[in-house]
């Protein structure tokens, strides 16, 4: 008998037929002695549309208090989703109760809309399950210390379910989806991507970070801080197949690395839509200018990803970086506004028709010619590459967003990474 977590996303919770069949195979796994703990996200599209009722409302001024009442909105998704689970299981003869974020407590900060978990209180949980009960936790959601809802940033139901399991020391958790595993690109853009039946801790956390939206990061990054044993698998088999089986199935995030993941030289491909590329133009080229333009996008709470300098020309230099697109227009206007009369520089542009494609794979440590190869591919289709950004496992280009598709098929031969269509099983 073990502890086990399970958590069910969007799409499998997405329907009261679904929503049924998750009961059965929880109930399956309790039957089978476990103790369950199981995070459900809200039904699928439901945090969407909440979202969108909340913008037709939007007030001028986006401040903190806007953030509250989008979690207290927000939070209600799961909320759902968790009572009907337990309705659910109880239906199937099972003891079952739910808990939204707070009753647990699962206590965060108070950065609503993308607040972190600072401790998770698990009493109540253990009493149940010490009771034989199944105990539904919300995901994506938390309380501050004033005692407000907060919500852990999209996807994040992922976190809520390896926070849980990292506090309550789970015996492993399960992270069924609408894929049957990780693949070594999505699966959605390109079909001939293979599951991959292990990925090691640091390529799925580079992985994610650079856009594979499968896992939520900061769940890969609790994984790996707590060591949590970490599956993704399919809620789309049938919910009665043997235990062991489904036990073993999908792909399972490695901790050591074995002799054959040393093999694959490039183990994934992640891409991203989410970035826009601001660059300030004649900037005059002396110590402190890269401080003076992101120090103040620091200051306005706006994260930097990819940074390139040029080279200098007649003392003058352009500097561009990458920030998500929410903030594209907010930084834009700041640099504006403030930086660019300061500096004295040309100007200030941006592009939001952008996207970063990304390689990964601890292959990378012991080959030498993995960029070069990445390079010349994408040349080889005629695409441009605007920044690069590396590290030891990972080189990332940023390039114009309608050459993503082919970019990730093309780079995806390269590296050997397509499968034959008929062995892809989902
Ligand atoms: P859930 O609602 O279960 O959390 P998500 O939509 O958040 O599901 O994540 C699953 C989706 O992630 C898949 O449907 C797939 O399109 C996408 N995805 C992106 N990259 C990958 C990858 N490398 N392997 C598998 N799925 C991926
Ligand atoms: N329901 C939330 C979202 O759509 C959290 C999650 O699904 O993980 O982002
Ligand atoms: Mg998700």
């Amino acid at each position: 008998m073990a502890l086990i977590v399970h958590k069910y996303g969007g799409t499998s919770m997405g329907s009261t037929e679904r929503i049924r069949n998750v009961a059965r195979r929880v109930a399956k796994w309790h039957k089978a002695g476990h103790q369950m703990v199981v995070v459900p996200s809200a039904m699928s599209g439901e945090t969407n549309r909440l979202l969108a009722l909340a913008k037709e409302l939007q007030p001028a001024q986006l401040g903190k208090a806007y953030g509250r009442e989008l979690d207290m909105l927000a939070a209600t998704g799961e909320q759902a989703s968790s009572a009907l689970l337990a309705i659910a299981l109880q239906a199937e003869g099972i003891d079952a109760v739910s808990y939204a974020g707070w009753q647990v407590a699962i206590k965060t900060n108070d950065a609503y809309t993308k607040a972190r978990i600072e401790s998770i209180d698990d009493a109540r949980v253990r009493a149940d399950l010490a009771a034989g009960k199944v105990v539904i936790v919300t995901g994506f959601q938390g309380v501050d210390p004033d005692g407000n809802i907060t919500t852990l940033g999209r996807g994040g139901s992922d976190t809520s379910a390896v926070a849980v399991a990292a506090a309550m020391k789970a015996a492993e958790c399960l992270i069924y989806t609408d894929v049957d595993g990780v693949y070594t690109t999505d699966p959605r853009v390109v079909p001939e991507a293979k599951r991959l039946e292990r990925v090691s801790f640091e390529e799925m956390l580079e992985m994610a970070s650079m856009g594979s939206k499968v896992l939520q990061i900061r769940s890969v990054e609790f994984a790996g801080k707590y060591k949590v044993p970490l599956r993704v698998l399919s809620s789309f088999t049938p919910w009665d197949i043997d235990l062991n089986e489904e036990a073993s199935s999908g792909t399972l995030i490695t901790f050591e690395e074995d002799e054959d993941m040393e093999r694959a030289v490039v183990s994934g491909i992640a891409f991203n839509r989410d970035e826009a590329k601001v660059s300030v133009l004649g900037v005059p080229d002396k110590p402190g200018i890269a401080y003076q333009i992101l120090g103040a996008v620091a200051a306005a709470n706006v994260e930097v990803d990819v940074i390139i300098q040029n080279l200098s020309k007649d003392g003058k230099t352009d500097f561009s970086f990458t920030v998500h697109r929410n903030d594209f227009q907010k930084t834009l206007d700041l640099l504006k506004g403030q930086v660019l009369p300061a500096l004295g520089a040309a100007d200030v542009v941006g592009d939001n028709r952008i996207c970063k494609v990304s390689i990964v794979g601890i292959g990378m440590r012991s080959h030498v010619g993995v960029a070069s190869r990445m390079f010349k591919c994408l040349s080889d289709d005629g695409i441009n590459i605007q920044m690069i950004s590396t590290s030891e496992i990972k080189t990332s280009v940023v390039i114009d967003e309608k050459y993503m598709e082919l970019a990730v098929r093309a780079l995806h031969r390269e590296f050997d990474l397509d499968q034959t269509a008929d062995t892809i099983s989902k």
